[in-house]
C-alpha cells in the first residue's frame, strides 16, 4: 500500500481535513453529520488529489454521494468504520454440459463499471470475468464465454466500434454459440442496436444488448437483473433478433425485450428508461420465463447462417430541425462533403422555407436527404400540408415511421454497403430490413402516463402492485 493510500485523510486537504481532525473522523468512517443544511448519514469517501479543499464527501445509504461544505458542519459522530473494496475477483465460469453456450461481448458502460472512490467517478473497469464474479446466478443459466472488446462509455461508441462488434457477433454465431449478449452503456445503446440490426441480419440465435442505469455498487442497481434476464433470453429464448433487454416497469418485476430498430433511451436516470416507440415491445422476461407480447418475431433456428454486412460511411449526419434554422447549416454539410443527411423534422415532416434553396443545392450536389420525425411516434406524411409537398419536390425522401437515430445509422450503413450506387441506397433506405418501419402503429403502443388524469389513475390502480 502506498503512503497516499495509508493516509487516514486520503485526498482531504485544507479546511475539509481540519474539520475531520476536529471531530476525530477519517476516510471510511460511517458518520452521522449534523449540518446547517440538515442531517446526513453515510460513509466518508476518499477524495482525489485534485478535488477541492472545502467539502467532505459522504456516500449515503441510498448510494448517492453528497458533498458537505466544511463550514456547514455542526457535528460529526462516528457510528462505524467500513473500508470498501470494490475490486471483484475474476472468476472462471463453471460449465455444465446441459446448458446453452452464450457469448458475452463487453463494450463498457455502467454495467461494466464500478465506482472509483479516489475520484468519485464511475469508471469502466469491470471486466466480463468480474461481471460473472458479482452475478453468480449466471452459471445456472448458461455456459458463458466472455470477451472484452472495448472499455468505453457509450458516447465513445461509433462506426469503428460498430464494425468490430458486428464482425465479432457474426463470428460467435458461426462458432455455434446459442446466443450473444452485448454489455453496453445505455446512453447510445439504441444506436448500436440499430447498427447491429442492419449489419448482422437474420441471425439464427438471439443477439441481446444489455446495460444498467445504476452501477453495481449501488443498492438500487439494475445490473444483475438486466444481465440475468438478458443472458436467459440469449441462451433459452425463442426470438432470434437483435434486441435490447432492460428493466420493464419501475419496479423489478420483469424486463422487456425491445426490437433493436424500434427502441430508444427515454429517461436520463430511471431504470425503466428503454421504451419501444411506434410499436410495442417483443416480450417480457422474468425468472426464466419469456412471454411474447407480439407475434411477428423471427424464431430461433438450428443453422449457423447469418448475413454480416459490416460497412459504414461516416459522411452522414442527423440534423434536428428547429424553427429559424438557417440555410447555411445545410450548405455547410454539403460543402464539407457529407453524402447523406437525415432531418428530424417537425409535425408530419416539415422544415421552414429558409432552407428550401439549400435542400435544392444538396440535391444538385448528389447529397441524399431523408425526412424523419421529432415526434418519434407517427408517420412522415408529406402530402397533407403544402410545406410537405414542397419539400418532397425538393427531393427529400420520407422515411415513414423510422426513428431518426435509426435512420441515421441505416443511411451510414446503406452508403457503406453501396458506396457507388445512390439508387440502391435509396431503395435500401425505403425498404424495411429489420423492422425499422412498421405498417401501422398499434393503438396500445402510444401510452404516455400524464399523472392525475382520471382514466390513467383508474388504470394505474388496477395494475400497480
Ligand atoms: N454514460 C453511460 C454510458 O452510456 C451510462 C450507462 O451505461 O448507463 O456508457
Amino acid at each position: 500500500m502506498s503512503a497516499a493510500q495509508k493516509d487516514p485523510y486520503r485526498g482531504y486537504r485544507g479546511p475539509a481535513r481540519e474539520v475531520m481532525k476536529k471531530f476525530g473522523i477519517t476516510v471510511w468512517c460511517e458518520v452521522r453529520a449534523k449540518t446547517t443544511r440538515g442531517e446526513f448519514e453515510g460513509l466518508v469517501l476518499p477524495r482525489s488529489e485534485t478535488s477541492d479543499e472545502l467539502h467532505l464527501v459522504l456516500k449515503l445509504t441510498s448510494g448517492y454521494n453528497v458533498g458537505i461544505r466544511h463550514d456547514t458542519v455542526l457535528d460529526l459522530t462516528k457510528v462505524g468504520y467500513r473500508e470498501a473494496h470494490y475490486q471483484i475477483p475474476e472468476k472462471e465460469f463453471p460449465t455444465d454440459a446441459g446448458h446453452p453456450e452464450v457469448k458475452l461481448l463487453g463494450t463498457g458502460g455502467t454495467i461494466a463499471s464500478r465506482l472509483d472512490y479516489r475520484t468519485g467517478a464511475v469508471i469502466p473497469a469491470f471486466s466480463p470475468g468480474e461481471l460473472y464474479g458479482s452475478v453468480p446466478e449466471l452459471a445456472e443459466i448458461c455456459n458463458l464465454e466472455t470477451e472484452k472488446l472495448f472499455g468505453v462509455f457509450s458516447e465513445n461508441m461509433g462506426p469503428e466500434q460498430y464494425l468490430i462488434l458486428a464482425e465479432k457477433t457474426g463470428e460467435a454465431i458461426k462458432e455455434g454459440f446459442d446466443g450473444v449478449v452485448i454489455g453496453h452503456g445505455t446512453d447510445t445503446m439504441h444506436h448500436t442496436a440499430a447498427a447491429l440490426s442492419f449489419m448482422v441480419q437474420k441471425p439464427p440465435v438471439p443477439i441481446i444488448m444489455v446495460g444498467s442505469q445504476r452501477s453495481s455498487d449501488r443498492p438500487s442497481s439494475d445490473a444483475a437483473q438486466n444481465l440475468i434476464n438478458a443472458t436467459w433470453a440469449a441462451g433459452h429464448g425463442p426470438i432470434a433478433e437483435v434486441m435490447v433487454c432492460m428493466f420493464g416497469p419501475t419496479s423489478d418485476l420483469y424486463n422487456l425485450l425491445h426490437r433493436g430498430t424500434r427502441v430508444r433511451k427515454m429517461h436520463s436516470s430511471v431504470r425503466s428508461t428503454f421504451r419501444t416507440l411506434g410499436d410495442i415491445p417483443l416480450a417480457t422476461v422474468e425468472k426464466g420465463k419469456l412471454t411474447p407480447i407480439k407475434d411477428d418475431w423471427l424464431p430461433r433456428r438450428d443453422d449457423k447462417d447469418v448475413l454480416v454486412q459490416a460497412a459504414f460511411d461516416e459522411r452522414v449526419t442527423l440534423t434536428y430541425y428547429y424553427p429559424g434554422m438557417n440555410a447555411d447549416v445545410v450548405d455547410a454539410l454539403v460543402e464539407k462533403g457529407y453524402k447523406g443527411i437525415v432531418i428530424a423534422g417537425t409535425g408530419l415532416g416539415h422544415v421552414n422555407r429558409l432552407i428550401y434553396l439549400a435542400l435544392e443545392r444538396a440535391r444538385e450536389a448528389g447529397v441524399q436527404v431523408y425526412m424523419t420525425l421529432q415526434t418519434l411516434w407517427g408517420f412522415v406524411q408529406m402530402h397533407v400540408y403544402e410545406t410537405g409537398r414542397e419539400i418532397l419536390e425538393l427531393g427529400v425522401i420520407p422515411l415513414a415511421n423510422m426513428l431518426p437515430e435509426v435512420a441515421y445509422i441505416k443511411l451510414g450503413w446503406a452508403l457503406g454497403v453501396h458506396p457507388d450506387d445512390p439508387e440502391k441506397v435509396k431503395e435500401l433506405m425505403t425498404t424495411s430490413v429489420a423492422g425499422e418501419v412498421t405498417e401501422r402503429e398499434p393503438h396500445d403502443g402510444y401510452l404516455i402516463f400524464q399523472g392525475g388524469i382520471p382514466e390513467v389513475q383508474e388504470f394505474l390502480e388496477k395494475v400497480w402492485r
